[in-house]
């Protein structure tokens, strides 16, 4: 049985008093939640806030992205062994609103996910298709290649860090980040039994431990549903994560709902 895990995903939003309050709040609210792993990943300049807050908490902390590059000369970038400087414990990779915006590849991608893991941090991997490309039909082939990235593409000593570690894979439809609408549950848990396939054939063992989330939309209204899909092991929240009576509503739902046996 895999724990549930919701991760939070602030985005570029925040500032040092609005934080303080939010966190604050987050600790009372999942003081008291048990059966799930919870955690915020917030902008870099927060980190040191976070870790002073959060530290002895229920609530794991993270960034959102990384270099793909170990350190040298490149300027704003941060690396990951500067993310562990604040004992982070996850780091997202490949977020679709990094993928747009600076054209991250799934090859810098791939080289991100093995820079968190040799900094010892746990890399949230994003995959997920645009409207266009459902349409077109072409999603599962579209997912396939987002974690080819990681699957072919690292060497055995990486992908061995990634099952140490438990790296953690977040399904996240780009259609569904920050829209009205989110897919389906049957649709999610398709998409999550492909992933789970995926990773099966080149580990099996880690395919039935690795928890793979699903993000886009998440409220307290679709959380049950989609939480109950067997290979749903969890959610990245975006919006819901800024408000802290949401973010707890669906820790709480997470964790009560009741999967059936995944299909790995
Ligand atoms: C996200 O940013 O990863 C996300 C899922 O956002 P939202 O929940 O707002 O759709």
């Amino acid at each position: 049985m895999r724990r549930k895990l919701i991760v939070g995903n602030w985005k570029m939003y925040g500032g040092l008093e609005q934080n303080q309050i939010l966190i604050t709040k987050l600790i009372e609210n999942l003081r008291d939640i048990k059966g799930g792993d919870f955690a915020i990943c917030v902008p870099y300049p927060y980190l040191f806030q976070a870790q002073k807050l959060l530290s002895g908490t229920n609530i794991l902390w993270g960034a959102q992205n990384v270099s793909p590059f170990e350190e040298g000369a490149f300027t704003a970038s941060i690396s990951a062994s500067m993310i562990a400087d604040f004992d982070c414990s996850f780091a997202i990779i490949g977020h679709s609103e990094r993928r747009a915006v600076t054209h991250d590849s799934n090859q810098s991608a791939a080289k991100r996910f093995a820079q968190t893991l040799h900094a010892g941090i746990t890399p949230i991997f994003c995959v997920g298709e645009t409207m266009a490309e459902r349409m077109a039909g072409i999603a599962h082939r579209i997912v396939t290649n987002q974690m080819r990235a990681i699957l072919d593409g690292l060497d055995a000593k990486t992908f061995e860090l990634a099952e140490k570690l438990n790296a953690v894979i977040a399904y996240e439809p780009v259609w569904a980040i920050g829209a009205s609408q989110t897919a389906s549950p049957p649709e999610a848990q398709s998409m999550h039994v492909l992933i789970r396939q995926l990773i099966a054939k080149r580990d099996p063992e880690f395919a039935k431990k690795v928890r793979i989330i699903y993000g886009g939309s998440v409220t307290p209204a679709n959380a049950g549903a989609i939480f109950s899909m067997p290979d749903i092991d969890g959610g990245l929240i975006g919006r819901s994560s800024l408000n802290p009576e949401d973010f707890k509503r669906i820790c709480e739902i997470a964790c009560s709902s009741e999967s059936e046996n995944s299909t790995i």
